[in-house]
């Protein structure tokens, strides 16, 4: 057997890609650039910025994306209850192993010895032998004992820590809100510019994104809610927070530092495997191509990370720094872009995506969604069909096309602008705008938008996809066979 490095990538990418903005990213021309280098959806952090900032950065891709008539998502990511450092004095404090120090909730500088944090609960929460890690984890301190505001603690690994650091307490049972105030006034924001997505850090439960919903709904807004799971209490309720949320996003960056970093991987495994199940998008983040935020060209270790989360079957991956703050943002797109269709060109020539259909088990029948979503699959691989064309209201039957993973694109056609965006996130899918979807005739329409797209050529053939209600009453799904 010869290995084949040399496969021609894949003319439409199937893992989306997510960028976050930063000050690396603002300007309206590398806004533009990095549309047209690959990005489907942005991420606005709340976690930095002020309002004027994200309304202004929010309003430049509408514009941009507008003007390139291309559907671009953007997603607010909300801090949820991330637990930080106060500010230093100097800017930053030494700690040194096994020297004695004190966290205090009480709101003053730190200095040598004294660390300041603003979640006011914290000596409450934690208890003596519980670990602190300060900074993702590079450093780490141990309870010693707690009095009234003040927790005295022992160094065991130190370092230098800086004003705002992240402060994570693993296997303590954190007692702030899901949704803070500035989440609350963070979300109102995001609702009221009209962005596609949410997102809630430290989601610990369903219930805390049945909160968000309400304030959705109270908004008269269709966003959908994406759940980070980076605490280990959320991988114990995985299941419930997918039914409750419209999408997942592995936040490996919390995560790893709330887990052993052996223990990620194959979390990130497990989750993208039961987001497919439940016909959910999931996101992989974090550290993806992390020294592209210095160097032009990423480490092999980080192109392999890439290559492992689109092997998976995730729906999108996602640059954090790299676009945000980084030197090469533009570069880091085009790198994930080429990275996961040289992977992807690779598993579409082996079959492998079809490979991982959910089993049909003897006994139990399949639900219908699932039923139909297998036997396009099958029919697209045994037809070598050039596209899978679904007509979708909501963006469901488009996502649970999607989730089967079928070997040629879905092209998910609707009337709502918003939809379009929504469906951006969708592993595969090619969102095309069109008034007549719905009212001209199905078979004539997906003729029409293939050939557009340049995806099918005459004689050659396509599926196409409708009937899906989530009423079973009206849930009359079937599959076309059409020769273009
Ligand atoms: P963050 O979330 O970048 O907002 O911290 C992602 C992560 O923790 O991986
Ligand atoms: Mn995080």
């Amino acid at each position: 057997m010869s290995i084949i490095t040399q496969i021609n990538l894949l003319k439409k990418r199937r893992t989306k890609i997510l960028a976050t903005l930063g000050p690396a990213s603002s300007e309206p021309e590398q806004i533009r650039k990095l549309i047209k280098a690959g990005v489907n959806i942005f991420r606005q952090n709340m976690s930095h910025g002020d309002h004027s900032y994200h309304i202004e950065t929010y309003k430049r891709i509408r514009a941009i994306a507008e003007e390139l008539d291309l559907p671009v998502g953007i997603l607010a990511d909300l801090c949820g209850p991330k637990i930080r450092t106060g500010k230093f004095k100097k800017g930053s404090i030494e700690l040194k192993n096994n020297e004695t120090v004190i966290v205090t909730t009480r709101d003053v500088e730190g200095k040598p010895g004294l660390i300041p944090s603003q979640y006011s609960s914290l000596a409450n929460d934690v208890e003596p032998e519980d670990r602190i890690l300060l900074a993702d984890g590079t450093l780490e301190l141990e309870v010693d004992n707690i009095e009234g505001t003040e927790i005295s603690c022992t160094v065991i690994y130190g370092g230098t820590l800086g004003n705002h650091k992240g402060i994570n307490l693993p296997g303590v049972k954190v007692s702030a809100p899901s949704l803070t105030e500035k989440d609350i006034t963070d979300a109102k924001l995001a609702l009221e510019l009209g962005v596609d997505f949410l997102a809630l850090s430290f989601v610990r439960s369903a219930e805390d994104i049945l909160d968000l919903r309400k304030l959705i709904q109270s908004h008269d807004s269709d966003a959908r809610i994406i759940a980070k799971i980076e605490k280990p209490e959320a991988l114990d309720e995985a299941s419930a927070i997918l039914d409750a949320a419209d999408g997942i996003m592995v936040a490996r960056g919390d995560l790893g530092v709330e887990l052993n970093p052996e223990q990620v991987p194959v979390a990130q495994h497990q989750l993208i495997d039961l987001a497919r199940k439940k016909f959910k998008p999931v996101i992989v983040a974090t550290q993806m191509l992390e020294s592209m935020i210095e160097n032009a060209r990423p480490t092999r270790a980080e192109v392999t990370d890439v290559a492992y989360a689109v092997t998976l079957g995730t729906d999108a991956i996602m640059l954090s720094g790299e676009t945000a703050v980084g030197a090469f943002p533009v570069e880091a797109v085009k790198m994930m872009d080429r990275v996961a269709r040289q992977t992807e060109s690779y598993l579409w020539t082996h079959d492998a995506y079809s490979a991982k259909l959910p089993e049909s088990n003897s006994k139990i029948a399949m639900s219908v969604w699932d039923a139909v979503a297998n036997s396009m699959a099958q029919m697209a691989q045994d037809l070598k069909v050039h596209g899978v064309v679904v007509i979708s209201q909501s963006g469901m039957s488009a996502a649970t096309m999607s989730s089967a993973r079928p070997a040629a694109p879905v092209v998910a056609i609707t009337n709502r602008p918003d939809i379009c965006r929504k469906m951006a996130m969708l592993w595969g899918v090619i969102p095309v705008l069109s008034e007549n979807a719905g009212k001209s005739n199905p078979n004539v329409l997906a003729r029409k938008v293939v050939l557009d797209e340049g995806l099918a050529l005459v004689g050659e053939k396509i599926l196409l996809i409708r009937g899906f209600h989530s009423d079973n009453a009206l849930n009359t799904p079937s599959v076309t066979v059409i020769t273009i």
